[in-house]
C-alpha cells in the first residue's frame, strides 16, 4: 500500500480536538471557537451520530450538527472531522463539506459496514482515519484500511483508542501499545494518532497517555474537549475544557526521534551494549532452564507422570510473581513472562517425552 498523510504538518505532532458529541449550536461554537483561537489545534472533531453501547442514551443530533460545523468552519478556517458509520452518513458528511472522515471503533469490527462505507467512497478523494476495533485484533484494523485503499483512497490514517477488556482496569480501554507498534511495523508510512480520551476514560489519564504516545512516535492526538465537560451529554468524565487542553499540550514533551550529537550516540551505544550482554546471558540461562525441563520430561515419561503438575505450576506462578514484584517488575509482565516460560517448558518436555516413546 502506498499511503499518504491524512494531515500535513511538519516538525510537531498534530492535534485533533473537539467535543465527543455536537449537542447544541452554542456548545459547539463556544468549544470550537476557543479551541481554534488557541492556535494549538489543527483539526476540529465532533460526533454527529453517536454509537452508544446501550439504547436510551443520547445518540447524536444528526444532520443539523453538520450544518453547525459547516458554519464554524467558515469562521475559523480549520478542517473538520466527523465519524461515519454507514453510507448515509458518508453522503451527508460530503454534502456539508466535512474535510476528514473517521471510522469509529465499533464500525471497524464489522467488515460489512466497512465495505459499505468504502463503496460509498469510491471515486471520492477524502482523507479518512480508522480507529482500531474494541477487540485486540490487528487483522480487523488493517483489513478496514485495506478496504478503503482498494476503493481508491490513499490518505488513510489510524487512531489508537485502546481495547475493551472484561476485567476492570485503570483504563476504560486498555492501551496494549504492542498492537499500534505492530501496525506501524506492517504499515510504516501510516499516520498514527492516539486517542487518550477513550483509552483513559478519565480526564486525569489524558496527559500520561498522551506523553506515552509521543514517546512511541505517534504523529498526533485526538482529544475530546467540551466547554462544560461535567455537563456533556456523552463521555463527560473524559472531556476537558479548551483551556485545560491547551495547558496540557504545553506540558507535554515532544521527544526527538533521532539522535543528533555524537556524545549522545556514544552514551546510548554503551548502554545498549549493556542491554545486549544482559540479553545474551538471559537467553543462555533460559536454555539451561529448558535443559533441566527436558530431564524432567524424561523422568516423567519413565514414571508415567503427566507433564502438567497443577500444584507445582501454581506454586511457581505465585512465588515468582512475589519475588518479581519485590524486585520492581510489574505483575502483568511477570504473568505474561511466566506463562510463556511454562508453555515453552511443557513444549520441551513433550518433545523429549515423544522421542522416548517412539524410538
Ligand atoms: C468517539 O470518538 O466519540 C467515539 C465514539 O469513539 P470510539 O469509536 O473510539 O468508541
Ligand atoms: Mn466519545
Amino acid at each position: 500500500m502506498e499511503l499518504l498523510p491524512v494531515i500535513k504538518k511538519k516538525n510537531s505532532p498534530i492535534t485533533i480536538a473537539g467535543p465527543c458529541s455536537a449537542e447544541t449550536e452554542e456548545q459547539l461554537q463556544q468549544t470550537c471557537f476557543q479551541l481554534a483561537a488557541s492556535g494549538k489545534v489543527d483539526v476540529l472533531r465532533a460526533g454527529i451520530w453517536k454509537p452508544r453501547t446501550r439504547p436510551g442514551h443520547f445518540e447524536g443530533v444528526g444532520e443539523i450538527g453538520l450544518n453547525w460545523l459547516q458554519q464554524i468552519k467558515k469562521e475559523v478556517n480549520l478542517p473538520i472531522t466527523v465519524e461515519v458509520a454507514n453510507s448515509k452518513h458518508v453522503e451527508q458528511a460530503l454534502k456539508y463539506g466535512v474535510d476528514i472522515l473517521w471510522i469509529g471503533a465499533r464500525t471497524t469490527t464489522n467488515p460489512f459496514s466497512i465495505q459499505e462505507i468504502a463503496d460509498a467512497l469510491r471515486g471520492v478523494q477524502i482523507p479518512i482515519l480508522v480507529k482500531n476495533s474494541p477487540s485486540p485484533d490487528l487483522g480487523l484494523w488493517i483489513g478496514a484500511i485495506e478496504r478503503f485503499y482498494k476503493s481508491g483512497l490513499q490518505q488513510i490514517g489510524a487512531i489508537h483508542r485502546g481495547f475493551s477488556s472484561y476485567q476492570k482496569s485503570t483504563y476504560r480501554n486498555t492501551p496494549l501499545w504492542e498492537i499500534p507498534i505492530e501496525l506501524k511495523k506492517e504499515l510504516p508510512e501510516i499516520q498514527l494518532f492516539c486517542d487518550p480520551s477513550h483509552i483513559g476514560g478519565n480526564r486525569d489519564l489524558i496527559a500520561p497517555v498522551s506523553q506515552y504516545a509521543y514517546e512511541l512516535n505517534f504523529d498526533g492526538l485526538m482529544i475530546e474537549s467540551h466547554q462544560n465537560p461535567d455537563e456533556a451529554w456523552s463521555d463527560a468524565r473524559q472531556q476537558i475544557t479548551p483551556e485545560r487542553l491547551v495547558e496540557l499540550l504545553s506540558h507535554l514533551v515532544i521527544p526527538r526521534k533521532e539522535l543528533s550529537r555524537q556524545k549522545e550516540q556514544i552514551t546510548l551505544e554503551l548502554l545498549r551494549e549493556n542491554i545486549n550482554r544482559i540479553d545474551d546471558v538471559l537467553l543462555e540461562l533460559l536454555m539451561s532452564r529448558m535443559e533441566v525441563s527436558k530431564e524432567i520430561g524424561i523422568f516423567k515419561r519413565q514414571n508415567n507422570l503427566s507433564i502438567l503438575q497443577q500444584d507445582r505450576w501454581i506454586n511457581i506462578l505465585e512465588s515468582r510473581i512475589k519475588t518479581g514484584k519485590h524486585l520492581g517488575l510489574s505483575e502483568l509482565f511477570l504473568k505474561k513472562y511466566l506463562e510463556a516460560l511454562h508453555q515453552e517448558s511443557i513444549h520441551h518436555q513433550h518433545n523429549v517425552s515423544i522421542e522416548t516413546l517412539f524410538i
